[in-house]
């Protein structure tokens, strides 16, 4: 199965990606996680997309399509694979639409602005291990301190208040016209993004289990 995960910033495209992959046992990427990696790294592919990711706005469409094309030509994606944020732009499914990979299903995670806004402004990294909390959602057990490995957390640059709106009007404009482009093609699934993390799981699996069926 080939799938694809759309949704806002912070629509929890991440959380959603990791369970599927581990129900469906088939591998996920993130392009954000591959060009923060790259950064960390100080490859030229993260140093060409720092000032892009650090304002809010999307890395140039070549950039991403390469390091897209490579991971979906390698091995591990032979029995399928889940796309996390990427397509983000026409252009970019395009790009995927030529290289002959047949998409089976996208799934879009609907959470509406306000709620996002809430979402990212608590949101904290750990900086050791990269798990992901939430000031009132998903709060550690010691202040600042990650559960799993100690390590003190952080907020990501493009969480701060400002690069979230310039993120959410990013997505509108240019991401959102996606859901008409997979609507066209009939493989477009629209899910409610709700409060507990566990609600919006069930809602996606059930989803993805009744397009199972569909091909039955
Ligand atoms: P994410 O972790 O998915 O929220 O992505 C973080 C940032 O990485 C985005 O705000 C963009 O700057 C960049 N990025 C991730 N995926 C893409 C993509 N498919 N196209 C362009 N930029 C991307």
């Amino acid at each position: 199965m080939n799938l694809i995960l759309m949704g806002a910033p912070g629509a929890g495209k991440g959380t959603q990606s990791a369970n599927i992959s581990a129900k469906w046992n088939i591998p996920a990427v993130s392009t954000g996680d591959l060009l923060r990696g790259a950064i960390k790294d100080g490859t030229e592919l993260g140093m060409k997309a720092k000032s892009f990711m650090d304002s809010g706005n999307l890395v140039p469409d070549e950039l991403v399509i390469n390091i897209i094309k490579e991971y979906i030509g390698s091995d591990k994606c032979k029995n399928g694979f889940i796309l996390d944020g990427f397509p983000r732009s026409i252009p970019q499914a395009e790009a995927l639409d030529a290289m002959g990979v047949k998409i089976d299903l996208v799934l879009s995670i609907e959470v509406s602005d306000e709620k996002i806004i809430e979402r990212m402004s608590g949101r904290r990294i750990c900086s050791g291990c990269g798990a992901s909390y939430h000031i009132l959602y998903k709060p550690t057990k010691a202040e600042n301190i990650c559960d799993a490995c100690g390590a003190s957390l952080y907020t990501r640059a493009d969480d701060a208040a400002e690069t979230v709106l310039n993120r959410l009007e990013t997505y509108h404009a240019i991401t959102e016209p996606l859901k008409e482009y997979y609507s066209k093609k009939g493989n477009l699934v629209c899910v409610t993004g709700r409060e507990k993390v566990e609600d919006t799981s069930a809602a996606v699996l059930e989803a993805i289990s009744k397009y199972e069926a569909s091909k039955k």
